[in-house]
């Protein structure tokens, strides 16, 4: 774990849809975790993957209450993400962060396109719905590129999240990460949306074999392209 480590408790939870678990969390010692966007904590799901302790990484998807207390939402994909669903009220777990570099350095806020691709709209809700309170950016859209056959969260739910934000929210769906010609057809609609909103900024997060290259794909189009990579990471930063 890195330099801080912290421990976590679980206080409330429920399921949405048929993959997705809703944890309300909050510090043990009340350290903030506010405010949220654009940031993540790693937890050490107490999951052993031979001698190693099974770490992973998930947004602080929004607040609520006091500023030591936010939500996961947590897709269920492998042991990491299964012990987080099968966690009963109460449990702790320890965790280092918040980290993130997704938003902007200080400046004048710049029109700000947030992309986001399958449960990479975690850290997008974030971002969205503390839009009004970001003075480092201006969300003017978030573009969630939903794989064929995802069932990760409702797509209007999503959408009702985002506009009561007052974002405007586009979602489109895509090949399922399997297919070869997914990466194409997702750069076709972010390229398409930046266009059309005349973005100067943007900030993604999911595959990263769509995300990662947009770094370079969108300049000079854009002025700076932020990623943060749930897989496919190319530079494997979390394992
Ligand atoms: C900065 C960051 C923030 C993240 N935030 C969230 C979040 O808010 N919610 C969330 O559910 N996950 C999030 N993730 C992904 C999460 O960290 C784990 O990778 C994921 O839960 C799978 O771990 P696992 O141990 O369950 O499965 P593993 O055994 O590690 O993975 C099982 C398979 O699923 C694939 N996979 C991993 N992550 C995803 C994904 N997100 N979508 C589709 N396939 C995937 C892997 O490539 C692997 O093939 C985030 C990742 C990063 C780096």
């Amino acid at each position: 774990m890195a330099a801080n480590p912290k421990t976590l408790r679980v206080v409330a939870a429920h399921s949405e849809g048929d993959c997705a678990r809703v944890l309300e969390i909050e510090t043990v010692d009340a350290s903030p975790l506010t405010p949220v966007a654009g940031k993540y904590i790693i937890v050490n799901t107490g999951v052993m993957a031979g001698d190693k302790p099974v770490k992973r990484a998930y947004s602080l998807t929004s607040a609520y209450g006091e500023a030591h207390r936010a939500r996961l939402i947590v897709k269920k994909l492998g042991a990491g993400s299964s012990a987080l669903h099968e966690a009963p009220l109460g449990a702790e777990f320890s965790f280092s962060g918040p980290w993130g570099k997704l938003l902007p350095e200080p400046g004048e806020p710049p029109r700000t396109l947030v992309v986001a691709t399958d449960t990479g709209i975690t850290t997008a809700i974030g971002l969205a719905t503390q839009a009004s309170t970001l003075s480092t950016c201006r969300v003017v859209e978030v573009l969630w590129l939903r794989g064929e056959g995802e069932t990760f969260l409702d797509v209007d739910d999503v959408r009702h999240r985002i506009e009561a934000a007052g974002v405007k929210y586009v979602c489109a769906t895509i090949l399922p990460a399997s297919d070869p010609a997914r990466v194409n057809e997702a750069w076709a609609h972010v390229e398409a949306r930046v266009a059309e909103t005349g973005a100067e900024v943007v900030l993604a997060s999911g595959d990263g074999a769509i995300i990662h290259p947009l770094r370079t794909r969108l300049v000079p189009a854009v002025r700076e392209v932020r990623v943060e990579c749930f897989f496919h990471n190319p530079e494997k930063k979390i394992a």
